[in-house]
């Protein structure tokens, strides 16, 4: 999940919006709206609307609340935190590394719903303390927006205490059995195991009362839980990825047959006597000997196909200096953890200034899959673009 719009940094972690925000922003300001009208018929067009808009953007700043928690405890415990992304179905905090042991891990998740429930009971008592009774609908501008923030805070506390890996109550799991075992991967295993039953009964429940007549209700709660069925499903996976490539050095898994083309050639010449002849997707750029960078099917896609024979490798290739560069003696984990969170798909291995080989994403789910093939007949789904993401909260 990467943001669309920057907003600025807190405590040097980057705060920014996923376009799909929009959409949920305006369908609640939108039933809001609506819903205000309806118990307070007293009110005008303009009272509604921008109590309506007032919430959303108040519920905007609560949900960042809950993101930092967790980002702030992280940084407290010493985990790299890199960004906090709002999007349709919540925040994602970018914690860049994983929690070392079980106490981090456990502090890390809770903080989120923790400041959830406090900032929901507390909407809650001051909407109380100016006059508004639990048994009526609030009367006024402030009440209206505080008890419905309130609700929605308490409400989002709550469920994402619900055992759902990656939900923040399944890593909250997660860190009591790990303390317990003293394994983390079998307690991610035993996490997500419990986090698929949960949202299975998600999607039953949600079936159950959309033919019931719940109608959109009852879709919506299916959806979440698919979605919750999906990350549940993609973390078991990751533990399998990160137990297959632990303790592995790139200089094990890299491939070092690269394809080198000379960075003089036009872009033409280099698709027709490389690319159409190779199948490959990516080739190192060598001028006098010397690796100068590296170009791919997509840096050669971003030349219009007219300009081919008139740009050489060298003004479509990325120089060196633009790449993120690892050594042989690099980790496997780290190098996914680079590509994973720069969303590049190749990374060449330089050591003393010379290409060693290329790390390429696809190369390490090949070798996942002949792995997992010579244990069970099952494919390999591994969505490493999760890697290190946390704090969904739909
Ligand atoms: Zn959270």
């Amino acid at each position: 999940m990467r943001s669309n719009i920057k907003l600025g940094t807190i405590h040097g972690i980057e705060i920014g919006l996923h376009y799909s925000w929009f959409i949920i922003a305006a369908l609640i300001a939108f039933s809001l709206g609506g819903h205000f009208r309806q118990v307070n018929r007293n009110w005008s067009s303009a009272e509604v609307w921008s109590a309506a808009l007032f919430t959303a953007v108040l519920f905007f700043v609560t949900l960042l609340l809950h993101e930092l928690s967790h980002s702030l405890v992280a940084q407290a415990r010493g985990l790299k935190v890199k960004a906090i992304t709002l999007f349709a179905l919540g925040g994602v905090s970018q914690i860049e590394e994983d929690a070392a042991d079980a106490k981090t891990e456990f502090w890390v998740a809770i903080a989120g719903p923790i400041a959830s429930l406090i900032i929901g009971f507390g909407c809650v008592a001051i909407a109380a303390a100016l006059g508004w009774r639990p048994s009526a609908e609030p009367r006024t501008g402030p009440t209206a927006v505080l008890v419905w923030l309130g609700y929605i805070n308490v409400g989002l506390g709550l469920f994402n205490l619900i055992p759902g890996f990656p939900l923040d109550g399944g890593r909250v799991f997660r860190a009591i059995v790990w303390a317990i075992t003293k394994n983390a991967d079998r307690s991610t295993r035993i996490a997500a195991r419990v986090g698929q039953v949960v949202a299975f009964l998600f999607i039953l429940a949600g079936l159950w009362s959309f033919f019931g007549g719940a109608g959109f209700n009852g879709l919506w709660t299916a959806f979440i839980g698919w979605f919750l069925m999906d990350a549940a499903t993609s973390s078991y996976s990751q533990v399998d990825v990160a137990a297959a490539f632990r303790g592995m050095r790139v200089s094990d898994v890299m491939s070092r047959d690269c394809a080198i083309v000379n960075r003089s050639m036009n872009l033409q010449e280099f698709v027709d006597t490389y690319v159409l002849k190779t199948g490959q997707r990516c080739f190192a750029v060598e001028d006098h000997g010397g690796f100068v960078g590296l170009i791919t099917l997509r840096d050669v896609g971003a030349v219009p196909r007219d300009r081919w024979e008139s740009t050489t490798v060298r003004e479509a290739m990325r120089p060196l200096d633009h790449l993120h560069i690892i050594t042989p003696e690099t980790q496997v984990l780290d190098a996914l953890k680079l590509m994973a969170g720069n969303d590049i798909n190749q990374l060449p291995v330089v050591a003393n200034g010379t290409l060693q080989g290329i790390l390429s994403r696809s190369h390490l789910m090949q070798l996942l899959r002949a792995r997992s093939e010579l244990q069970s007949p099952a494919t390999y789904h591994v969505p490493l673009h999760r890697m290190n993401q946390r704090g969904v909260t739909p």
